[in-house]
């Protein structure tokens, strides 16, 4: 089963045991990770991100903006956008394209079963990106929600 917020859910496949996102192990049953694939295939894109965090990934193939993380999406976060802050390129070491993958949690309150559970209301997340050029992965992201 695939537990994920709207805007991301088509674009994501499950990370399972060793990866080169992060190292650490997904233990928690409230805890998913994904890798970020978009419809056409591609998993290179360029990420823009302002510091609400707000983080866009654009498909180097086919041009698709993917919102991986926003505030707004989630009903137990707070945001003040007014205006929203400009997104700016994320660059490591002059390179700008990257995999990505992201770690979302869910609150222990509900069980997935439970009628009051809702898909949106994640509750942390971290977006990782894996600098193609240099093998490296960078955090960018690591964010309490509510
Ligand atoms: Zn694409």
């Amino acid at each position: 089963m695939i537990y994920a917020p709207n805007h991301i859910k088509k674009y994501v496949k499950q990370i399972q045991g060793e990866n080169r996102f992060f190292n650490d192990g997904i233990y928690d049953e409230f805890t998913f990770a994904y890798e970020i694939i978009c419809s056409c295939g591609c998993k290179e894109f360029v990420v823009y991100k302002n510091s609400e965090p707000k983080v866009i990934a654009s498909c180097t193939s086919c041009g698709t903006q993917i919102t991986l993380y926003d505030l707004i999406e989630y009903p137990c976060a707070t945001t003040v956008r007014n205006p929203e802050e400009q997104l700016v390129k994320v660059i490591n070491k002059s390179n700008d394209k990257f995999n990505a993958a992201i770690i979302i949690q869910y609150s222990d309150e509900f069980a997935f079963d439970d009628e009051e559970f809702d898909e949106n209301g994640i509750c942390w997340c971290q977006i990782f990106l894996y600098d193609i050029a240099h093998l490296q992965s960078i955090m960018i992201v690591d964010d309490e929600t509510a």
